[in-house]
């Protein structure tokens, strides 16, 4: 007879983990399947400075670190296992990994998202020194100083708008002539007095001479190439959410991510989804770990038959 979970958590990053504590807190026998190491991309983070608790800040790896120890104290499991199929409709639910088939009675799906990049040389050595993903993270490390945004959606425009209170001067980049973002960013953007644009440009080169000093950006119609100083790059071209193990399965929006309200549950009854991956209006770390113990609290509803 092969051995049942009553929770697979799929992803170990904050999401994942706060589910596998508040799991086994709750006696649910749960485990975290993980393809390399706790964290996902909130450990790829060098310094988290708002995530509460932690007065000086925290690196995310360390964070990491101490969200699986914690987990396991209360004897969650880790398996280091990548998931390569899932199949959520059958009844005990099966995730087909690399180290075998493992069953659940319930899934919690923590895949997350990883930023869309820009594509060009040097971006991932100088990502985190001078390059960043997320304004509301990193941007404070730019006070007083200029920083170029790169897009035109809701995240550049509303990145742009964050930058513009705390750097000196924001360059938005933009590869059209006008934004895609919704109208209520226009014209506090475009009456910012810091905020000067770059239409119709798109980042060719990051410039660098040991450490990031800008960005040259080419014109698509002339193919004119300017640089831009600027002390770091904010790209804020959308993201990727991971959710093709979910494929055909569960009910996703336009932008790709998995539909779940704050419930975390989607529209397959003891399936859950819960940070990045889900439909939320703040991506953080702290909003992960959130989900992870709701999503626990509805686990323990369904299976109490509730
Ligand atoms: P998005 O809407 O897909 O916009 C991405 C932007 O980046 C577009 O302007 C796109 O240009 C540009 N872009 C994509 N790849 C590029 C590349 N390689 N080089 C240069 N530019 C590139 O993504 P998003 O802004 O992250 O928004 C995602 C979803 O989250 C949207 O549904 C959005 O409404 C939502 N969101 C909402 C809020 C809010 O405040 N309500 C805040 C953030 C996000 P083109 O315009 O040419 O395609």
């Amino acid at each position: 007879m092969n051995h049942i979970y009553d929770m697979l958590i799929v992803g170990g990053g904050p999401g994942g983990y706060t589910a596998a504590l508040y799991a086994a807190r709750a006696g649910l026998e749960a485990v975290v399947l993980e393809k390399l190491s706790a964290g996902g991309q909130m450990a790829l983070t060098e310094q988290i400075d708002n995530y509460p608790g932690f007065e000086d800040g925290v690196d995310g790896f360390t964070l990491a670190e101490k969200m699986q120890a914690q987990a396991e104290r209360f004897g969650a499991k880790t398996e280091l296992a990548e998931v390569l199929s899932l199949d959520l409709r059958s009844d005990p639910k099966i995730a087909e990994t690399s180290e075998g088939t493992f069953y659940g009675k319930t899934v919690v799906l923590a895949t997350g998202a990883t930023p869309r990049e820009l594509g060009v040389p040097m971006e991932r050595e100088l990502a985190g020194h001078g390059v960043h993903y997320c304004a509301a993270c990193d941007g404070m490390f730019y006070k007083g100083k200029t920083v170029a945004v790169v897009g035109g959606g809701d995240t550049a425009a509303a990145d742009a708008l964050l930058l513009r209170r705390v750097a000196k001067k924001v360059l938005l980049i933009h590869r059209r002539d006008t934004l895609r973002a919704t109208k209520i960013y226009h014209e506090p953007l475009m009456q910012a007095e810091n905020v000067e644009f770059h239409w119709n440009s798109v980042v060719t080169q990051l410039l660098h001479d040991g450490k990031f000093t800008g960005v040259r950006i080419r014109d698509v119609f002339t193919g004119k190439e300017t640089d831009l100083p600027c002390d770091g790059v904010f790209v804020s071209v959308g993201r990727r959410p991971a959710t093709e193990l979910a494929a055909g399965q569960l009910n996703l929006n336009e932008g790709g991510y998995v539909i779940a309200g704050e419930s975390t549950g989607t529209n397959l009854p003891g399936v859950y989804a819960v940070g990045d991956v889900r439909t939320k209006p703040l991506r953080q770390v702290v909003t992960a770990v959130a989900d992870g113990a709701v999503a626990v609290h509805e686990v323990q509803r369904y299976l109490a038959g509730g």
